[in-house]
């Protein structure tokens, strides 16, 4: 009897498995010509024989078809399932309560993390942008140090060569400082660079670039200057040291600072930027040799 059909019995409003209505056609040609020969097939009492592959899927919509044709509900061409609301199953709903509160939870952990992992994040580019920073200042004097210095030549040096036709660099050496740092103490001498490269530095140009080359040696790039222009500028530094350094670190009284300074400029015969550098150096010797302070 497996494929006999006895909805015919009763009300089909209660055929459903949960006692709902099901209304589902594939299209209303079927719920129109079965539906009807079900429909008086049902009237004499007869058993509806159902055919082979009619089972399943397909049986279920055939019967529902027939429903829906008794029930009077609307049919539409096309697959179409209308389901009238089933008891709640509180088990069910305690379920999904409980798997809705642990998804909430999750995500709004997972908000917390990427939250935290922005943060960490900020925190991480500040660290290495102040490591870069770090790692191209002098700590002592807060300028910029030879490597920077070197940088920036090189980027100087890619310039066309219209750009770099007026470029000066000055080599300058504070005279006699280990004296300095054996009769005033090494933090004095500290003081003492401190207070020269300052000094400088409210003398310069922003566009000129002053850097602690090492020790007590410092290293000045002057774009857009002449060789004439960049020896007035070192003459002037060279005059400041003289005059106000002493004064700046508050020695004892009369104590005279001075520096030596080597000036060159860049010609178009030069291959790359340590030759200008060794050039002034060469000028900061003869300086020297010549008896400082100049
Ligand atoms: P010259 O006139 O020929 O340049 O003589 P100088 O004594 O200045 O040169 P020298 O190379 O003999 O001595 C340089 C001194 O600079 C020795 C070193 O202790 C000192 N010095 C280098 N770096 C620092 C520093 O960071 N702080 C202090 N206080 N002294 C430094
Ligand atoms: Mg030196
Ligand atoms: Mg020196």
């Amino acid at each position: 009897q497996g494929n006999t059909d006895h909805r015919g019995q009763g009300d089909p409003a209660t055929r459903g498995s949960h006692g709902g209505i099901r209304v589902v056609t594939d299209g209303a040609q079927l719920g129109q010509r079965e539906g009807q020969q079900r429909h008086d097939r049902a009237q004499q009492h007869e058993p509806v024989q159902e055919g082979p592959g009619a089972q399943g899927a397909e049986g279920e919509r055939r019967q529902d078809a027939r429903c829906g044709e008794d029930g009077g509900l609307a049919i539409e061409p096309g697959p179409l399932l209308i389901e009238q609301p089933q008891p709640l199953d509180p088990v069910e709903v305690a379920a999904r309560l409980q798997v809705a509160a642990r998804i909430a939870g999750l995500t709004s952990r997972l908000r917390r993390e990427a939250e935290a992992l922005r943060t960490a994040n900020a925190a991480l580019e500040g660290a290495n942008k102040r490591l870069a920073e770090m790692a191209l200042t002098d700590s002592l004097t807060g300028l910029p140090n030879r490597r920077h210095l070197l940088e920036r030549l090189r980027e100087a040096w890619a310039l066309p060569q219209s750009q770099k036709q007026d470029f000066a660099a000055l080599s300058v050496d504070l005279d006699h400082f280990k004296n300095y740092n054996d009769t005033y103490g090494h933090p004095a001498g500290d003081r003492l660079l401190r207070a020269v490269a300052a000094g400088w530095i409210s003398r310069l140009r922003e566009t000129d670039l002053l850097a602690r080359y090492g020790g007590e040696e410092f290293c000045i790039i002057l774009p857009d200057a002449t060789l004439e222009q960049a020896c007035a500028v070192a003459e002037r530094l060279r005059s400041d040291v003289e005059t106000q350094a002493g004064a700046a670190v508050r020695t004892t009284q009369g104590l005279k600072i001075t520096s030596s300074f080597g000036v060159a400029a860049f010609s178009t015969g030069m291959l790359d930027p340590a030759q200008l550098i060794d050039l002034a150096d060469q000028a900061l010797y003869t300086a020297k040799k010549s008896g400082r302070n100049c």
